[in-house]
């Protein structure tokens, strides 16, 4: 069977992963450089920041994203020859009011922040001694990792180019499906070139709206810009994730803290500013002062694939037989990436699924009241 995924982040990547490695032929498109867009720019917290604020169907995909993630690294590693880093540094969260109902969660479901231990003032410097004095206690959860996202993108890319199934074409963005008799036949792309296959997966992210006119459909996918600062500090230095009022720090392996990050409806504009930046540094070093004192070696924004509830497209695209989406994962894609891609690839191959795929089902998606 021959798959044409159209976008090449951390959606269609792991999509086209899961399906070369049971023996589907894939060709992958992407309008610029593969894994550039928001699955670069974002933190790879593998979990929602709050999981208690998400619809349960979020939770449940991005439980297996730590699992998942261990098991890719070490296939991928020995040819890609590059460690995508899951660092398991635990998170702090700040938020009082977050409190009782995060403990409760924690003790209900267990994932996808698994282990929740609620810290006092001496304990809470012993997990992290930069931490501000004017937080007196967190909630911490010290399974819940990050994963060294532009690394992890890298590793996929390296590993699927070299793959004799797949066919890669960069800088190519696809414009057009051609339907005949509620089938996809072919694609389009910008540069008249057809391709056929079939069956077709949009992965294209902030971009997905764009298919609403020709598939007569509503797709509310809308492009929310995010922001983050970049800092290098000493290796090990800050051990712990920090989160408060949405606003986080991410330390990596090598010393690198990523610091992020904003929220903001700007169409597609990715150019970061000063104002956003002074924004997020007055969050972070409210929780760690001493941040200040090292360099600030980046700064960037992405573009936030938003579906109304957080919850993604994942499945059969309604009305077309060979028509797949696997988009719109919000503030959450990084975490949720793996698992969506698996219950992409058991759905087109009716294979038994890792979790019930209703809530995810494309037929969410209505009929587009602007073209009709
Ligand atoms: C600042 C920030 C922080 C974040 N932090 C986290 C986090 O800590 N944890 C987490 O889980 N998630 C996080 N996210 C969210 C996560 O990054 C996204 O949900 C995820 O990357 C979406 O992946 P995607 O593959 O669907 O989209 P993208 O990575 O945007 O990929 C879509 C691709 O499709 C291509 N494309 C679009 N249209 C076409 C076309 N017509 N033809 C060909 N190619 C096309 C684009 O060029 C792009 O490469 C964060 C996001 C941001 C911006």
């Amino acid at each position: 069977m021959k798959i044409a995924i159209i976008g090449a982040g951390i959606s269609g990547l792991m999509s086209a992963l899961e399906l070369v490695e049971q023996g589907c032929s894939v060709i992958i498109f992407d309008q610029q450089h593969a894994g550039q867009a928001a699955s670069w720019a974002g933190g790879g917290i593998l979990s929602p920041m709050y999981p208690w604020r998400y619809p349960h169907a979020v939770n449940q995909l991005a439980q297996h994203g730590k699992s998942l993630y261990l098991d890719w690294n070490e296939k991928l590693k020995p040819i890609s020859g590059i460690d995508f880093e899951i660092h398991e540094t635990g998170l702090l969260i700040f938020d009082e009011a977050d409190f009782e109902t995060g403990l409760n969660y924690a003790q209900q479901f267990q994932q996808p922040m698994q282990h929740a231990e609620y810290l006092q003032a001496e304990q809470l410097a012993q997990v992290n001694p930069f931490i501000h004095p004017q937080f007196q206690h967190a909630m911490y959860f010290p399974q819940i990792a990050n994963v060294r996202n532009p690394r992890l993108l890298q590793s996929m890319i390296g590993y699927l180019k070299q793959h004799p199934k797949v066919e890669f074409i960069e800088h190519c963005p696809i414009e057009q499906f051609n339907i005949v008799n509620g089938k996809v036949q072919s694609i389009r792309s910008q540069n008249q070139q057809t391709y056929f296959a079939d069956q077709f997966v949009i992965t294209t992210g902030a971009w997905s709206k764009h298919w609403s006119e020709q598939l007569d459909l509503d797709i509310p996918v809308q492009p929310v810009q995010g922001q983050m600062v970049l800092f290098k500090t000493p290796q090990n230095w800050l051990p712990t994730m920090c989160m408060n009022n949405v606003m986080y720090l991410i330390p990596r392996l090598d010393g690198h803290v990523v610091c992020g990050s904003s929220m903001a409806h700007c169409g597609f504009d990715t150019t970061p500013t000063a104002a956003t930046k002074q924004t997020i540094l007055a969050a972070c070093f409210e929780m760690v002062p001493e941040l200040a004192a090292f360099p600030i070696v980046k700064q960037w924004a992405g573009l936030r694939p938003s579906s109304p509830t957080g919850v993604p497209y994942i499945g059969k695209m309604p009305e077309l037989d060979n028509l797949w989406a696997n988009f719109g994962h919000f503030r959450n894609g990084l975490c949720m990436g793996p698992a969506s891609a698996r219950l992409l690839r058991q759905l087109i191959l009716k294979q038994p699924t890792l979790l019930d795929p209703m809530a995810f089902c494309p037929t969410r998606l209505t009929a587009n009241t602007l073209t009709t």
